[in-house]
This record gives structure tokens, C-alpha cells and sequence, in this order.
């Protein structure tokens, strides 16, 4: 028998709540292990196959031996693949370079190094809200303040620079930026991101600026910072390739930042886990360096990802009731929940919706409070056309009977 009190979580952790998206899919799974059957549209994954041109560069890197340690911030060929296409949109002198280029295990490694390695206690990160659930978790890991500052949800809940103005202090050191974000799919312009990255260059905030759906994005491209940044100084683009090629499992992200921040990153990941899965990189090299095919296979991705939307969107709206916002990118819709704003603050009407979605339909949702906005909920369109439209029409009976 293992004593239970044994173990006290240390002062890094205590405040520490898992993640909602991974538990969300977890639970899911488990469900559906037990039988039931689950439609998931809970962690955004998405449900395409890695294209094959990726998955034969992979065996024939294993069958040539890549199964070694690389460098810890990456091979070569891959950062210089990563230059060069953000030198496709920088336009500055200061041309990208491979030594400001870091691959991790994920971004959402590249984002907790970038947290770690530049903020610390007394500093104060400002988080455009709702936000992905892991932002607030990693500034706290790195025992700074998140400053969550609530969009307006009529704009999409994108926040202004008069929004960022207001809520900023003299302890402000970062600022958290994701367009097409998650959990909204809004996605700001590019004069509304130019004008924020102007803000943040004058008052000398660093700005991580988490670019994962950045193909991902419907009518027009979205934009990166590095198409409207006055200046690279304090930015940090943080990318990988989960999302657009449908790469989740291989684990491949990375910043780009100046080559003081990469080496510190670097040393950081050096005693954290060294080199992303050397396989894992060499599939990420396709995916950026075999262009045609790569652009074939996010343009039909994207196509199946907007239809999806847009059926998902046609049964929402047979309900008048249903405030969903209008996605321009990434792959969620975000909702009011039924019973939101009624009760008295501090109630749930998200989660009470997703629980009862769960329990009673067999959806499996994300509750908005994981993303700061409790009234809310997420619904991911990244599975099957048919299992989105089944699961619309649950949620809108599961709505009319709650609201
Ligand atoms: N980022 C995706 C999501 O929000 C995957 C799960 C996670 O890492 O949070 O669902």
C-alpha cells in the first residue's frame, strides 16, 4: 500500500490545473474504450491522415539512419527551411536567419521555453481573452502575472489596441497574440495586427506571437507578424506543423526569435529535453522543403476543413437563440451556452452545457471556461462532415431544451 499523503505537489505546481483540451479528448477516448458511442469534438486535432509524401520522407530518414541525437535547437536544413519561409513574408533588412530558429517538441514546447526564458516574478503578460487554455498555465509556470484582457464579443472577441492600452501597467513585459486564434477562429487583420505590433514595439513589450493556424484561414490568407511587424526586435513567432499538415503526433514546433533569445531557449531545452524526435524533423522537412505537394494537400485540407464550417454554421443558425460567432480560420466555432449571463457570476452555463452534451447527446465539447469565458463553450470541425452535422443537430435539440 502506497501512503497516500505521501505526496504534496511543490510550491511549481500547486496552483497547476491539467489541461481542458487534452482532458476533454481523454475522456472521450475513455468513453468510447467503454463503448459508447462518442462523437469528439473536443481537443483540436485534426482527423486527416499525415499526406503520404510526409509519412515516405520519414521511413526513408529512419532507413538512413536518422534515429541519433541532432542539435538541440534542430538540424540545419530544418531551421534553414523555417528561414526561409518567414523570409518569404519578412521584409526587413534583417533577413531570418537559421541560428534565431529553435525546434521543439511541439509548439507548445516553443511557447512554455519562450514564456520561461523572458518572463519571471514582477512581470505581467498581457493574454487577449478567450485564450488557448495553456497560455495562462505557462506564464504562471514561469511565476509572472497573466493579465487577461476580455475582447469584445461582437468584434469576434479580437481586443484593440485601446483594450491593450488599458490594461497595461509599468510591470508589462509580453503580450500573447494568436490569429486565427484558438478558441474563437477569429482572425485580425492586417492593419488590426500591424497596429497592435506597433503598440508592443513602442512600449517595448516582447509579443509571442502563436502562429499555428496560420494556413488554416477561409475567404482571405491570414497574417503573420512577420508580414506587418515594424520591427523583429521583442517578437517571437512561435509555428509548428501539427496543425496545417495534420502532423499532431510528431510532436514539431518552433520559434523565431534573435539569436540571443534562440541560444537562451536552446540551453533552456538542453536540460529539458534536448532535440525534437530526429524522425519527427526530418518529416517536418518535407512538409516545408516538397512545396507543390505540401500546398496541394493543405489547400484540400482547408477546402474539407471550410465546408465543414460552413454546414456546421447552416444548422447553428436554425436556432436564432444560438450566438455563435463567424469563424474566418483555425477550426472551431465558439458559442454562448445556454442559460449564459441568467445566474448569478461565477456559475458555469459552459460547462454545464458540454456536461450535458456529454451525458445526454454523446458530444464531447470543450466548456469555455477553460479558455476563460465560462459562459461559453468550443466545438472543434475538425472530424468528419458527417459527425459534425450529427453532432450540430444534437447540440441545437440539447440548446432548445436548456434554454
Ligand atoms: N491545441 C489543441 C486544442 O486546443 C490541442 C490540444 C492542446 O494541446 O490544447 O484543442
Amino acid at each position: 500500500m502506497t501512503d497516500a499523503s505521501a505526496f504534496t505537489p511543490s510550491a511549481n505546481v500547486a496552483q497547476l490545473k491539467e489541461s481542458a483540451t487534452i482532458a476533454v479528448s481523454q475522456r472521450a477516448k475513455a468513453l468510447r474504450a467503454a463503448g459508447r458511442e462518442i462523437i469528439d469534438l473536443g481537443a483540436g486535432e485534426p482527423d486527416f491522415d499525415t499526406p503520404a509524401f510526409i509519412k515516405v520522407a520519414a521511413q526513408k530518414a529512419i532507413d538512413a539512419g536518422a534515429t541519433k541525437y541532432t542539435a538541440v535547437d534542430g538540424i540545419l536544413p530544418l531551421r534553414q527551411a523555417i528561414a526561409a519561409e518567414a523570409n518569404r513574408r519578412w521584409q526587413g533588412a534583417d533577413k531570418v536567419t537559421a541560428a534565431e530558429v529553435v525546434v521543439s517538441t511541439g509548439s507548445k514546447q516553443s511557447l512554455f521555453n519562450a514564456c520561461f526564458t523572458l518572463f519571471g516574478p514582477g512581470d505581467e503578460v498581457l493574454v487577449p481573452t478567450p485564450a488557448w487554455v495553456s497560455y495562462l498555465e505557462m506564464v504562471a509556470l514561469a511565476r509572472a502575472t497573466a493579465v487577461p484582457v476580455m475582447g469584445n464579443p461582437e468584434r469576434g472577441f479580437k481586443v484593440t489596441v485601446a483594450m491593450l492600452e488599458s490594461a497595461a501597467t509599468p510591470r508589462t513585459k509580453g503580450l500573447m497574440l494568436n490569429s486565427p486564434s484558438n478558441p474563437t477562429g477569429s482572425v485580425y487583420s492586417p492593419e488590426e495586427l500591424r497596429a497592435i505590433l506597433t503598440l508592443a514595439h513602442e512600449r517595448g513589450w516582447w509579443v509571442l506571437s502563436d502562429e499555428i493556424y496560420l494556413r488554416i484561414a477561409y475567404g482571405s490568407p491570414a497574417s503573420s507578424a512577420l508580414d506587418v511587424a515594424p520591427s523583429r526586435e521583442r517578437l517571437v513567432v512561435v509555428n509548428g506543423v501539427a496543425k496545417a499538415y495534420a502532423m499532431t503526433g510528431w510532436r514539431i514546433g518552433w520559434t523565431i526569435s534573435s539569436p540571443q533569445l534562440a541560444a537562451a531557449m536552446t540551453a533552456f531545452q538542453s536540460h529539458t529535453t534536448s532535440n525534437a524526435a530526429t524522425v519527427s524533423q526530418h518529416a517536418a522537412l518535407a512538409a516545408l522543403s516538397m512545396r507543390t505537394e505540401a500546398d496541394a494537400a493543405v489547400t484540400s485540407m482547408v477546402a474539407q476543413f471550410e465546408a465543414r464550417r460552413d454546414a456546421a454554421l447552416a444548422i447553428l443558425r436554425t436556432e436564432p437563440r444560438i450566438h455563435v460567432l463567424d469563424p474566418k480560420g483555425a477550426f472551431y466555432l465558439y458559442l454562448r451556452a445556454p442559460g449564459a449571463g441568467k445566474s448569478a457570476s461565477g456559475s458555469d452555463a459552459g460547462g454545464a452545457f458540454a456536461t450535458h452534451l456529454l451525458e445526454k447527446a454523446n458530444v464531447a465539447i470543450v466548456p469555455g471556461a477553460a479558455f476563460g469565458t465560462p459562459d461559453w463553450v468550443r466545438v472543434s470541425y475538425a472530424a468528419e462532415q458527417a459527425q459534425v452535422e450529427e453532432a450540430m443537430r444534437r447540440l441545437v435539440a440539447a440548446f432548445r431544451e436548456l434554454a
